[in-house]
Order: structure tokens, then sequence, then C-alpha cells
């Protein structure tokens, strides 16, 4: 992906606003978006004017993200940018759909993959609506997976289903979650022969305690774990602990 900024200004302004939108969720733009350019421009240079010179515009013929920025020193942060994340994240939307589901079918297997994750009718048929007082085609099925893509990007749509399909579709891996454990882990304070333990400074107690074998300090497994959000069971049968989360 290449950024094409009309100021340096601009440039400026692409890594306080909208490179973090990718790099929070994880993605190699240049994976992600081959050959993809990234137009950062005053409104009035907008190539399209009239509904798309105040709000992000994807160009399909060309590969091309225009998003309008104002420069202006003087106004607030937030007033730089004409686009929103939301609106960023849509026509980002449909440079991934042209870029990486270009059978637009409903026989390809990326469509339903997506249509089964996210509930979406996959309605391929042409609507029309207005905008600005003038007709504009649209196909709902596109639209539906840019908003999809866009809550997705933008942190409103958690979940496992979700990153795996939308990193599928360049070939990347789910990245690893950090620092779920980190935040979860509490302060764990257990002391030998005693059943009173703390976390995070509540008295708690338990049926056993922890106890010094041979030259090894054994803690029962249990209390650590669920301390920790683990769910732990004991398979009587196979005489076995399962931990998990
Ligand atoms: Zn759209």
């Amino acid at each position: 992906m290449k950024v094409i900024a009309s100021s340096p200004l601009f440039l400026m302004h692409y890594y306080e606003y909208v490179h973090p939108i990718f790099t929070d969720a994880g993605i190699d733009m240049d994976a992600a978006f081959p050959g993809l350019e990234l137009h950062l421009v005053r409104p009035q240079d907008m190539p399209e004017g009239g509904a798309n010179s105040h709000r992000p515009h994807y160009n399909p013929g060309t590969n091309r993200i225009y998003i309008p920025v104002v420069d202006l020193i003087d106004v607030p942060k937030s007033t730089k940018w004409h686009a929103k994340r939301g609106l960023i994240g849509h026509e980002t939307g449909h440079a991934v759909h042209t870029l990486h589901m270009p059978a637009n079918s409903k026989a390809c297997p990326k469509w339903q993959k997506f249509g089964a994750i996210s509930g979406s009718p996959l309605d391929f048929s042409w609507r029309e609506k207005n905008v600005a007082g003038k007709p504009y085609p649209y196909v709902l099925a596109f639209e539906e997976f840019a908003d999809e893509f866009s809550y997705w990007l933008n942190g409103r749509r958690p979940g496992q289903k979700y990153s795996e399909f939308y990193f599928s579709l360049w070939g990347q891996e789910v990245p690893e979650e950090k620092g779920e454990i980190a935040e979860e882990m509490k302060k764990i304070e257990m002391w030998i022969d005693s059943k009173s333990y703390r976390i995070d400074g509540q008295e708690r107690v338990m049926d056993t305690a922890p106890v010094i074998i041979g030259n090894r300090t054994m803690v029962p497994v249990r209390f650590i774990a669920e301390a920790l959000g683990m769910r732990v069971d004991w398979d009587d049968g196979e005489r076995k602990v399962t931990i998990s989360r």
C-alpha cells in the first residue's frame, strides 16, 4: 500500500489518525492491500464532488482511496479529518472486497463464509438510492460487506470467527491477543501448611494447603487457576486435570 499526501502535514495526520486504525487490528498493510493507493487530499481536491467530497471515496477502477483532510492548524483536532474512522473502514472494506473477493457471485466460497458469520442476506441485485438529489446505484451485499469490515476493523465485531475470516482473505494468521492474561493477572498469596490464601488482598479459604514434599513446594492448581479466570475440571476415571479458558 502506498500513501500519497498532498501536504507534509497530511502525512503527519495519516500517522496520527489513519495508521492506528489498521495497526490496532493487527493488519500487515502491504500484504492486505497490495497496489492500493491511499490519497490524503483537501476536501475541494476530492476527485468526485457533491456527496463524496466530504467523505472517503474508493475508486475501484484506479485502486485508490481518497480521504479528505482539513489542515488548518487552529481548528480542533477532531475536525481536521472530515473522514471518520467508520467511513475510512467502510471504504477500505470496498478495497478489500475488490482485492480479495473478486468473484462477485453467490457461488464464491468467500461470500458464503462471509454470509455465514455475519448473517448477511447476500443480495447481489442492483438497487438505487438518492444521494444529494442524484440517483446512486449500489449492491446491498457489497455495502454490507464494507459495513461489516468497518465494524470489525474498528473493534465493534470482536470474535474469533470474524478475525479468522478477514485475515484469511489475505492469507494472514490471526494475530495473537496480547496482554489478555497480563491484564487479568491477580496477586495470589499462599502460605505453606495454611488453608487461608489471598487474591488481591482478599482473604479466602481453600480445602487444602500448600505443602513441601521433598524439596518441592506443591500448591493446589485449582485455586491458582480459578483465581486467574481459568476453568479446572477433574476426570476421576482418567485421573486427568483439564485447565481451560
Ligand atoms: Zn459503500
